[in-house]
């Protein structure tokens, strides 16, 4: 009965609606990892005269949440409940066992999503957008994305382990994370746990310094799914790569799915001994490639529309040439060129995803186009030979062809206007900002003419980032 409950239960509850508010800020503020990995466990005891009590679950979860969160707790907590008061936090050590009879002050979820053991080495928590319906399927990543939909469909059967490896911004994080979803969601008791080499080694060190290798092993052996990012940042230390080995072991001899992603194959991985290659050989190896052409626009489009904007498709287009290799920074340049559009409100077009490329070029992030292959392309295009392009001719076809040459180094080198008229048969660096002029001018008028040059750049850029 309500009231034969200690008055502690109520201040609980009257507590309780602030503090998840409070943490939902905290998430903003300080991001989602940490908020699942500290406070998550945390309960909201009691808020009285300005002092919040919250009860950790153990001792270095307590210091811990009291060292690095104190402060932003109480300004988060403060303007949660709209008071100018200002509130203090104190953090103490949950008592084991909740006395008897008394209803359990925050209802454990019955499905842990995250191992249940220890909170000090839990997994990390999946990103809700990468599932595999928002994976874009092409050549390039098709191999890789049936293996994980094979294992997400029939874990620990077919396919154990299963690793996939491939380059930055590939997607490999976007596939563990989705076999982590779907498998959670066929079996929402699964205990999957995602995490990174990163993370791995981290927990090792610290079940080491503070004496709970016990809780470590029961906590990263009692998983069902176990999915392992980033695996070239296991340490190289020899007992960390050890623990690996017998996690690893351990769950493969039992059964248990495993999937590792790396940014190189396994005979490039320092960590990988003859005994743990010989397993990964007995499951699935997925390369991930950079992603052609169509598949980029494909992803580009999912994106212009979940950001619920409409961007022309030359757009598109030209954005997914100019960058080739790495979808987080393909998607970066698509952002950037909405917040470009929507700060200046003008149209997105070319010319400003260009501008938004700009920056992506200074960072070395697209390559710039190579001289000599500029002049071969566009004399190749208009049917003049390199020493009338590099003379002094003036008739059209000439002009025209040494303007787009002049343009697309312009905008797709690192060049100055000097260096471009040396490349270009010695230039004085006014006659390259006249012909770029001149050449945009016409392709303003002439759309045929801006989709041919858009083209060459393409085609360039195809060449140039290999
Ligand atoms: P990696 O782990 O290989 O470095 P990520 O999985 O983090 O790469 O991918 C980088 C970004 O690109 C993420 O936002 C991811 O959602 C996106 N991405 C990568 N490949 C695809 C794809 N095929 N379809 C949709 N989005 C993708
Ligand atoms: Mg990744």
């Amino acid at each position: 009965m309500e009231q034969q409950l200690p008055l502690q239960m109520d201040e609980a509850d009257v507590v309780r609606p602030l503090w998840e508010r409070a943490l939902r800020r905290m998430e903003r503020r300080l991001g989602r990892e940490a908020i699942q990995t500290w406070l998550r466990d945390a309960e909201p005891l009691s808020y009285k005269e300005g002092v919040l009590v919250i009860a950790a679950p153990n001792g270095t979860a307590r210091d811990w949440i009291e060292k690095k969160y104190g402060r932003a707790l109480a300004e988060v907590f403060g303007d949660a409940q709209e008071t100018s008061q200002p509130v203090s936090v104190e953090v103490v050590v949950r008592a084991q066992a909740p006395e008897k009879g008394r209803k359990p002050a925050r209802p454990k979820p019955e499905l842990p999503r995250q191992a249940p053991v220890s909170s000090l080495f839990a997994p990390l928590p999946l990103n809700e957008k990468y599932t595999f319906e928002n994976f874009v399927v092409g050549q390039s990543n098709r191999f890789a994305h049936a293996g994980a939909v094979a294992v997400a469909e029939r874990p620990g059967r077919h396919f154990n382990p299963l690793f996939i490896y491939g380059g930055v911004g590939l997607g490999k994080t976007h596939l563990l994370q989705a076999i982590g979803h779907r498998l959670q969601e066929q079996n929402p008791r699964a205990r999957v746990a995602y995490v990174s080499g990163e993370t791995f080694t981290s927990h090792f060190i610290t079940s080491l310094r503070e004496s709970r290798e016990e809780e470590f092993r029961r906590t990263y052996r009692g998983v069902d799914i176990w999915l392992v990012d980033d695996i070239q940042f296991i340490a190289d230390k020899t007992s960390t790569k050890e623990e690996f080995f017998h996690t690893f072991n351990e769950l493969y001899l039992t059964n248990r799915q495993i999937v590792l992603a790396a940014d190189r194959p396994p005979k490039e991985l320092r960590l990988m001994e003859d005994r743990l290659r010989s397993r990964l050989e007995s499951g699935l190896m997925a390369e991930i490639g950079p992603p052609e052409l169509e598949t980029r626009v494909a992803i580009l489009e999912r994106r212009a529309i979940s950001e619920q904007a409409a961007v022309p498709s030359d757009v598109l287009l030209h954005i997914a040439s100019m960058i080739e290799t790495n979808v987080r920074v393909l998607e970066a340049a698509l952002i950037r060129l909405l917040a470009l559009a929507s700060l200046n409100r003008t149209e997105m077009t070319v010319e400003l995803a260009d501008r938004a490329l700009q920056a992506f070029r200074q960072e070395g992030r697209i390559r710039p186009l190579d001289v000599e292959a500029v002049r071969r392309v566009v004399c190749q295009q208009f049917g003049v030979s390199e020493d009338e392009l590099l003379g002094e001719r003036r008739d059209k076809k000439t002009s025209l062809a040494r303007q787009v040459a002049m343009y697309l180094l312009r905008t797709h080198s690192e060049k100055s206007l000097s260096e471009i008229g040396a490349a270009l048969g010695g230039k004085a660096h006014s006659t390259v900002l006249y012909g770029c002029q001149k050449l945009e001018q016409e392709m303003r008028r002439d759309p045929s003419l801006a989709s041919l040059v858009r083209r060459l750049c393409t085609q360039l850029m195809g060449s140039s980032n290999k």
